[in-house]
């Protein structure tokens, strides 16, 4: 029965919690989904109809008429929407914004979509016959046929491969030898063929035992924490359980935490399944083959899918199985706009369509390490490397407050670095800032430009002459004399990547440097380039940012020097030790990953912290133990739960009465609340200063909720959050973070 309606219910990109009703006479049932162009105000927009209905709150005569319904384009399923009204429900955001900004931006436009309709030609059961029945002179035809008979082919690529491609084409066609398959906005398909999988290394026994635990819970939810040491070959793991999912006819969605470490997992991707068809999903890609690898997943006719965060949103219809490498990567959550953390939706995700879901680490956040304490997750093993003979690299502490440190390089580490180089072996330095020197200081009175837009000083780019904001993204020239007292000594003082980059070429004129931040690999591919030469072997030392630090494999680095990674130890954030302990281990998990053994030098002036003596002891599970006891006693997360509301204001008056009615409306909330059944858990702490308490112009502060259970979380929430909407105005600009990871 088709149901026709009157009216549909429209969730546009806005930050808004309602939908939006236009009129459209021909809307059927069938349009639950789909998205739609609608007037709005002057503009167009896309949206998504997230109802139908006969009647409307809005007066007839103001309603407006849809202008399209996009139906070239498949819809949002029923499932869909579940994962959208879970992430509405659990990060307190509109639907809107959640369902439009899963989309590829080529299909969030408000104009028409258009396809150019690719047809795909492939071979029938008749056409595999006739490879061995028809003569061998029908050359033409046997081409042809056995190229689709490796793959099915769009009529484009036949006509680039073969002569006279139309009419071979319409002989096999009127054989019955091929067929025109339906329309596919890919460029190719498997219908019903099996992928075939290229045999990897022979498993380690840990590896082995690992692969046999996830493949015996395929098909069902069942999440794993593969905790593995850097170099243990938790690739190879996903490589397998993606293997077994493929066999069984599923799809695999593999969430990366980089975009640069997409290429290197596609290769090994592509290598092991050479005729899967596998598609990529990130911001970085261009239009057209982000939508129509999406298009292929939604169709069900990719069989993997690699993506950064956002892909955790890809419509999969036969998912089987996701993978997430490095976990406890801060990336994966969404720090702006919609917050969400790509970790849990996949957990979400897992449970919704009954999938094995496999998070990999070898740092592990405390959230994951405490859900398998609880049981939720399971925790599977990998404590040696994989290569043969491969051991752990020997960390050693170079004690600042004893070496002198000459454009933050001490000696030890420089000449570690030189013989590195001489027996031709590579050297990775790592420094957590990019630039030449966080802060050009003026050596008469101490000062030191500050950015005017925010809470920040300027940091001084010494190739392109500028003092850059790192938050706002302000330039300027650099000033020939202090602003303050007009001397014209003016001196870099601290160090960013720049610095030890050309520090480096100054003591070491004869090796290959390269620099990895985001200054140098702004342009698209730069970054695959300098990764592509440093596994040929073109390069000596590679100098960077934490860029360097995740998921590489260059099995030539022996050496790996941390420039310095005090700063950590002087955060407020609750979590700064364990993402400094997470990123010494990574990037020293970058030493000696082949049959030459590593070395990493870390210099410090703190090196009998405990916090370096976790490291040095590369017992993670050790460190986590010990962070989750000064976690339970402070009761914070994972034993508590937290959100946080942002606000920022152009003017402080403005900002602190926004804030003191939020307070006012907290209390409010509760009230009513602990009346019904109590809130004896939850706390809710003064607004303070944001930790960059003015960017961009704007003043910042942030008020956190705490809870001993989520659910009391959630409940406050959703009884607070309308009374804050109720409070606001143009002048504020305010979000909400359920479950902020840096606070
Ligand atoms: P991780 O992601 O755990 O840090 P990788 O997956 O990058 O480690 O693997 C480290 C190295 O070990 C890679 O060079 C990989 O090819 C190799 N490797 C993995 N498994 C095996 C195996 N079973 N036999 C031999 N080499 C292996
Ligand atoms: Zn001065
Ligand atoms: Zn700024």
């Amino acid at each position: 029965m088709i149901v026709r309606a009157s009216i549909v219910h429209v969730a546009l990109d806005l930050p808004l919690a309602k939908h939006f009703d236009f009129l459209c006479a021909d809307a059927t049932a069938d349009d639950l989904g789909r998205l739609v162009i609608v007037p709005f105000g002057t503009k167009k927009m896309a949206g998504v109809i997230v109802g139908l209905s006969d009647e409307s709150e809005v007066p007839h005569e103001k309603l407006k008429p849809v202008i399209l319904i996009q139906r070239v384009l498949p819809k949002f399923s029923a499932r869909d929407f579940a994962l959208f009204r879970f992430c509405e429900n659990y990060y307190h955001h509109p639907i809107g914004p959640i369902a439009l900004n899963a989309l590829p931006p080529a299909m969030r436009v408000a104009r028409p979509v258009q396809f150019r309709r690719q047809r795909i030609i492939d071979i029938t059961a008749l056409g595999r016959d006739a490879l061995t029945t028809l003569p061998m002179r029908a050359v033409a035809l046997r081409t042809m046929l056995s190229a689709l008979a490796g793959s099915p082919q769009t009529v484009a690529q036949l006509k680039l491969r073969h002569e006279r491609a139309a009419s071979v084409l319409s002989v096999l066609l009127k054989k019955g030898c091929v067929v025109v398959c339906d329309f596919a906005p890919g460029a190719t398909t498997r219908s019903g063929r099996v992928a075939t999988t290229v045999p990897g290394p022979e498993l380690s026994g840990e590896q082995h035992s690992a692969v046999e635990r996830i493949k015996t819970a395929r098909g069902t939810y069942a999440p794993f924490l593969l905790f593995g040491v850097t170099g243990s070959g938790k690739t190879e793991v996903y490589l397998r359980v993606i293997a077994d999912a493929l066999a069984s006819g599923s799809q695999a969605l593999v969430l990366v935490p980089e975009i640069n470490l997409t290429p290197q997992f596609l290769r090994q991707v592509k290598l092991r399944f050479p005729d899967a068809h596998i598609v990529e999903q990130n911001s970085a890609m261009a239009e057209v083959p982000r939508m129509t690898g999406y298009l292929d997943a939604q169709s069900g006719q990719a069989d993997i899918v690699v993506g950064t965060r956002l892909a955790v949103f890809t419509p999969m219809p036969k998912l089987g199985v996701i993978v997430i490498d490095e976990e406890h990567d801060a990336s994966f959550k969404q720090q702006e706009g919609f917050r969400y953390s790509a970790r849990d939706v996949a957990i979400f995700r897992g449970r919704q369509e009954n999938c094995v879901v496999v998070m990999g680490s070898a740092t592990p956040s405390l959230e994951s390490v405490h859900n398998v304490a609880r049981g939720r997750f399971t925790q599977i093993a990998l404590t040696q490397r994989a290569v043969a003979n491969a051991l752990m690299p020997a960390i050693e502490f170079i004690d600042l407050n004893h070496e002198r440190a000459e454009d933050g390089l001490s000696s030890q580490l420089v000449k570690a670095i030189e013989e590195t180089v001489q027996r031709g072996e590579q050297a990775l330095i790592f420094i957590n800032r990019r630039g030449f020197s966080p802060a050009l200081v003026c050596a008469q009175c101490g000062a030191m430009p500050d950015c005017k837009r925010c809470s920040a000083r300027l940091v001084f780019h010494q190739k392109e002459r500028r003092l850059k904001c790192h938050h706002c993204g302000y330039q300027s020239r650099v000033p020939v004399a202090c602003v303050s007292c007009g001397s014209h000594e003016l001196v870099a003082a601290g160090q960013g990547t720049e610095r030890i980059e050309a520090a480096l070429r100054g003591k070491l004129p004869t090796a290959r440097i390269a620099r990895v931040d985001r200054d140098s690999t702004r342009k698209r591919g730069a970054a695959e380039k300098i990764f592509d030469a440093a596994a040929a072997g073109e390069i000596d030392v590679l100098v960077g940012t934490q860029m360097l630090s995740k998921g590489h494999d260059f099995p030539k680095i022996t050496l790996v020097g941390v420039v310095n990674a005090d700063g950590a130890m002087f955060s407020a954030d609750f979590r700064a030790a364990e993402r400094m302990v997470a990123q010494l281990c990574q990037v020293a998990g970058r030493a000696g990953r082949a049959d030459l053994s590593g070395r990493v030098l870390i210099q410090t002036r703190f090196a009998a912290h405990p916090l370096y003596q976790a490291v040095a002891a590369q017992d993670h599970a050790r460190f986590a133990a010990m962070a989750m006891a000064e976690r339970a006693s402070a009761n914070l997360p994972p034993y508590s739960y937290l959100a946080l509301l942002r606000a920022e204001a152009r003017s402080a008056d403005t900002l602190n009465a926004f804030m003191h009615a939020i307070v006012e409306a907290a209390n409010e909330a509760r009230a009513s609340k602990v009346e019904e059944a109590g809130m004896g858990n939850l706390h809710v702490w003064d607004p303070i200063p944001a930790p960059l308490a003015r960017k961009a112009g704007f003043e910042r502060q942030q008020l956190m909720v705490q809870s001993g259970t989520r659910s009391e979380l959630q409940q406050f929430l959703a009884m607070w959050l309308p009374l804050v909407r109720q409070r606001e105005s143009r002048a504020v600009r305010w979000a909400i973070d359920v479950d902020p990871l840096e606070v």
